[in-house]
């Protein structure tokens, strides 16, 4: 089912566009598991799940699709440290965009700079 990446509402399928914010719908994807995630490209890695909820505030309202998939540490495969790390990937055509959009968010503060730019 379509949703729209700025207000979160959903719409039926066939829709294109949010009514209220004029930005294409996107699909909305299962966590994790997308079919689609082959198509994905990570930009964004960080471990903090509050700190890439705001990542994906920053493309999303910009009418990025997004997708977040955790990743389990391969060097500490048992609960020491952090054992997941956070990826945010974009569409393949969308990842200049998002690159410039994460670091002009880190340089004004939107988000932390501790997190880390994949640069691909
Ligand atoms: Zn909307």
């Amino acid at each position: 089912m379509p949703f729209c990446p700025s207000c979160r509402s959903e719409f039926q399928a066939g829709t294109a566009q949010c009514a209220d914010c004029n930005v294409d719908l996107v699909d909305n994807q299962p966590e994790a598991e997308a079919t689609a995630s082959s198509d994905m490209v990570d930009v964004y890695v960080c471990y903090e799940a509050q700190q890439v909820e705001r990542v994906l505030d920053v493309l999303r309202s910009a009418g990025l699709e997004t997708l977040l998939r955790d990743r389990a540490s391969q060097a500490f495969p048992t609960n020491v440290g952090h054992t997941a790390e956070k990826l945010v990937a974009v569409s393949g055509n969308d990842t200049g965009r998002a690159r410039e959009l994460l670091q002009a968010a880190i340089d004004d503060g939107v988000i932390p700079s501790d997190g880390e730019i994949l640069k691909g």
